[in-house]
């Protein structure tokens, strides 16, 4: 059977998610086609069940700084509420896109030509196509999609192998319930973050420490490993077979993130930097490439990332372009009391004075860069009650170009 589509997408996570929801907000016919679960990584085992996680975590931490008692977490009943969440809102989200008109089908699509995907017998014809296939662990092991959505309950002594963000925030949370936690670091903490300057994973090692999670150089015994070690796109060459890769693997796009073969764009974590605020951003510029013609690019700059662990830490622009740095300490702040344990801002500014770049670390970053990047014209880190403001005036305008 053959079926007409104006965009056939790859992929429900964030980057085909966002991009199906702008193409049929802009009236085009659009299908999306998943071969597992609605929302991808992010929804069913990354973002989502870790900020439902991580704000119990916090909530018991601050309690504990304030009263000096210990709140005894059920880590086993947190995960299971936790997925009761993700599955409602998995069913949300997959309503809302029906609603507006998409056309789901489940199964795993295979790219017969530039204009053809093919699941199982069913033929699907499109005038463009958008990749959006998503990544997986670079490494085997337990990974914190295990933890997170109770596929693996930790037991005993656990080792997180890995100093990026997945590895902070899980050992944060995990510690917060009450588990005997160490990271395994050859670096640095999130190291993997050019933006983030050493004195600022040094505060963060200050603060693990503070709470009890151990920092080691070597494996150490431990009852439970976690492998945090990293990712890689999830994009298989059998299935696409013309499209080109770059020798890391990612797919190779243009500025407008179109493929080789021209109509079909990728989004998402198979074109770096990876992350959902990312993917975000992608679907937003190929949505207007689609519909506007290629004139708008991808600038990576643009997307604040925060990394919530026993600190925010987040940055947002390009500190290559600064030529002159000045540090704040939040606790100067004279407007409110907020700022309880101080954090630090680091300010980027251009020769002319203008702000182009922010690092910071302490509680309420998430605030400070999306409120700083929204100055700048940029977008919201994820997840983040400050991108619901974007959602607002998609409404009303659509998007900010
Ligand atoms: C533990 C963890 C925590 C994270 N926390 C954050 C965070 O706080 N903030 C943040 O910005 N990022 C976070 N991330 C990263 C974020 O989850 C990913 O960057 C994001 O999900 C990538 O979106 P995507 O659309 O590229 O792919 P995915 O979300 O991976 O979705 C890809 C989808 O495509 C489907 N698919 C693949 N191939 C095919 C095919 N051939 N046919 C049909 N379907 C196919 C897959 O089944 C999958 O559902 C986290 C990740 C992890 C693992």
């Amino acid at each position: 059977m053959e079926r007409k589509f104006d965009v056939i997408v790859v992929g429900s996570g964030p980057g085909g998610y966002k991009t199906a929801k702008l193409l049929l907000e802009r009236g085009l016919k659009v299908c999306l086609i998943e071969k597992s679960l609605f929302g991808g990584t992010c929804l069913n085992a990354g973002c989502i069940p870790k900020d439902y996680l991580y704000n119990l975590a916090v909530s018991a931490l601050k309690l504990k700084q304030v009263t000096g008692k210990t709140l005894a977490l059920d880590w086993r009943g947190a995960v299971s509420k936790t997925q009761e969440r993700v599955s409602a809102l998995r069913k949300n989200a997959e309503d809302f896109l029906r609603r507006k008109g998409l056309e789901i089908v489940y199964g795993e699509g295979e790219l017969v030509d530039e204009k053809v995907v093919k699941v199982g017998s069913l033929k699907l014809v499109g005038d463009r196509i958008v990749l959006a296939c998503g990544s997986k662990p670079k490494e085997q092991g337990i990974h914190p999609e295990d933890i997170l959505t109770g596929k693996v309950f930790p037991e005993g002594k656990i080792l997180i192998k890995g100093e990026g963000p997945s590895a902070c925030e899980l050992a944060f949370i995990l510690k917060a319930f009450g588990f005997e936690v160490g990271i395994l670091v050859r670096d640095r903490l999130l190291s993997s973050l050019p933006q983030i300057p050493e004195s600022f994973s040094a505060k963060l090692e200050v603060a693990f420490d503070e709470i009890g999670i151990e920092v080691v150089g070597e494996e150490t015994r431990a009852d439970t490993i976690i492998v945090a070690t990293g990712r890689e796109p999830n994009f298989c060459s059998e299935a696409f077979p013309f499209i080109k890769k770059r020798p890391d693997g990612f797919v190779e796009v243009d500025e407008y993130l179109e493929t080789n073969l021209p109509g079909v764009y990728a989004v998402g974590d198979i074109v770096p930097p990876m992350g959902a605020g990312f993917a975000f951003e992608k679907a937003r510029v190929v949505a207007h490439n689609i519909t506007e013609g290629k004139s708008l690019t991808f600038e990576p700059s643009n997307v604040p990332v925060v990394i919530t662990s026993a600190y925010e830490v987040g940055f947002v622009g390009d500190p290559d372009k600064v030529a002159r740095t000045e540090h704040l300490s939040m606790s100067l702040n004279p407007k409110s009391f907020v700022n309880h344990k101080g954090g630090i801002l680091r300010i980027g500014y251009s020769e002319g004075g203008k702000p182009l770049f922010l690092c910071g670390i302490g509680y309420g970053i998430s605030e400070v860069v999306n409120v700083f990047s929204s100055l700048m014209g940029g977008s919201f880190s994820h997840p983040s009650y400050a991108e619901l403001v974007e959602e607002i005036f998609a409404q009303t305008y659509v998007g900010r170009n």
